[in-house]
């Protein structure tokens, strides 16, 4: 049986913050849906102190956004986004159309259309988080939407320049200074100068996670995609070092991000808590890891790798870095993760930043029932159906027919029927 040697704050406690979130929410989302771009401007004004002539930027102040960066910054951008775009692309690529005979006469097909409009939130209140532009912009430019719109929060006053490039990069039609519930709620619902969008991707905290799930209906969403969270699962082949750095490296998103180790080693478990206590005295963003270690983080010891896929499916960890003597074993065998980063070369910040994987990943449990951001996500699979014979509609209308009778719809009874009695074999023709 698994023990715990650090457990997080209780899940009562978790929910009051959920529910003061959720009211905060609902209330703003009715006020843009009433008043507009007055209701975002002073929710921007109250949120982010901000307050532009225009929340959207032309293309004079794109331009130098790009030019106030270093060629470095730029090349790195432009490396990170080649990596998205490559993978996006092979993944397209797998998403074939389908056409079939079924049955004599009878052809089912389906196809993958790209959503219309789309609105990428880019997350930027507590860090410029210009990856985000490559997971979702770039991938809803190779899915085929027509209409991108981003959204990206201010950053010390005003437009985060890398994050702008990263938008442009990736082939934005139009960018938005504007953050938080007013920036999802404006995607989504149109005001008097952004016309709606009819999906919203992208992650957030958890005010946008949940505008975005209250909105959900009235537009599509990728995902629930808030506050991040990552598991370590690693046995007694890695150290302390290499575990803590994996944990803190996501406990620094913010406070509410729960960071959790996964072992077999009670040994390397200590190590790991000493570890991450001598690493938050040196990290820059150091506090703000310790409060969501604090609160979020924990450490769990279990008998062996069964027990730990047990557990690890129970949590359905948005991340999950995996470093153990079988890493395969997790592969083969977990079910419910955002994202598998397996072995100790590779990393979640690879996955965030560069690698090529989506960043954009489900949490709150919510990889029990989806995977992350993906070109599919943009794809509505949309099915068409063709009778080519007489014999093959009237032999499908016998059956319909009849199966309409049992459920008492006579109308669609009289649609088989009509059909039965056209091309039947007792048609009459002229
Ligand atoms: P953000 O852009 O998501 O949110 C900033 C905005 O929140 C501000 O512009 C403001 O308008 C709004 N806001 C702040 N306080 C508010 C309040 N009290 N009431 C109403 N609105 C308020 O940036 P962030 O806060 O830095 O959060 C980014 C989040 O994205 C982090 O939690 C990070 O973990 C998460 N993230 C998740 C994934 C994923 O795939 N799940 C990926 C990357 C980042």
């Amino acid at each position: 049986m698994a023990i715990w040697l650090k457990e997080a704050k209780p899940a009562e406690e978790r929910a009051a913050d959920d529910a003061k979130v959720r009211e905060i929410v609902e209330q703003a989302l009715l006020d843009i849906e009433r008043r507009g771009d007055a209701a975002v401007r002073e929710m921007s004004e109250r949120f982010d102190n901000w307050s532009p002539r225009s929340f959207r930027l032309s293309d004079a102040e794109i331009e130098r956004c790009i030019a106030s960066l270093d060629e470095r910054a730029i090349e790195d951008i432009r490396f990170a986004q080649e990596q998205v775009r490559g993978f996006a692309e092979k993944q397209k690529e797998s998403m074939r159309p389908l056409e079939v005979e079924t049955l004599p006469g009878v052809v089912l097909g389906h196809k993958h259309i790209p959503v219309n409009a789309v609105g990428c939130y880019v997350p930027g209140g507590k860090y410029p988080l210009l990856a985000s532009a490559h997971m979702s912009v770039l991938t809803a430019k190779v899915a085929g939407v027509r209409r991108i719109v981003t959204c990206a929060p201010p950053f010390n006053g005003g437009p985060a320049p890398a994050i702008v490039a990263a938008q442009a990069m990736a082939g934005a039609d139009e960018i938005y200074v504007m953050g938080g519930i007013q920036a999802v709620g404006a995607m989504a619902l149109g005001t008097e100068t952004i016309a709606s969008t009819d999906m919203l991707v992208g992650p957030g905290n958890a005010f946008v996670a949940e505008a975005k799930r209250q909105l959900f209906g009235r537009v599509g969403i990728d995902l629930f995609a808030g506050p991040t969270e990552t598991l370590v699962i690693a046995d007694e082949t890695v150290d302390g070092e290499l575990c803590a750095a994996d944990l803190l490296g996501q406990a620094e998103h913010g406070p509410t991000s729960p960071a959790i180790l996964l072992t077999s080693s009670e040994k390397l478990a200590r190590e790991t808590m000493r570890e991450v206590e001598r690493q938050l005295r040196i990290l820059p963003t150091g506090e703000v890891a310790a409060q969501a270690w604090e609160t979020y983080g924990e450490v769990i010891v279990a008998e062996d790798f069964a027990e730990m896929v047990k557990i690890a499916d129970d949590i359905a960890s948005e991340h999950v870095q995996v470093m153990t003597r079988d890493d395969d074993y997790f592969l083969a065998n977990m079910t419910n993760y955002g994202a598998l980063f397996l072995g100790p070369r590779t990393n979640v910040a690879y996955g965030d930043k560069v690698i090529g994987t989506n960043h954009t990943l489900p949490t709150l449990k919510s990889a029990r029932y989806t995977g992350g951001l993906w070109v599919g996500k943009f794809l509505k699979t949309c099915t068409y159906q063709r009778v080519l014979t007489d014999e093959a509609s009237s032999m499908v209308g016998e059956y319909c027919s009849r199966l309409c009778a049992l459920e008492g719809f006579a109308g669609h009874q009289e649609q088989a029927d009509i059909r039965v009695r056209r091309y039947g074999p007792n048609a009459r023709r002229t």
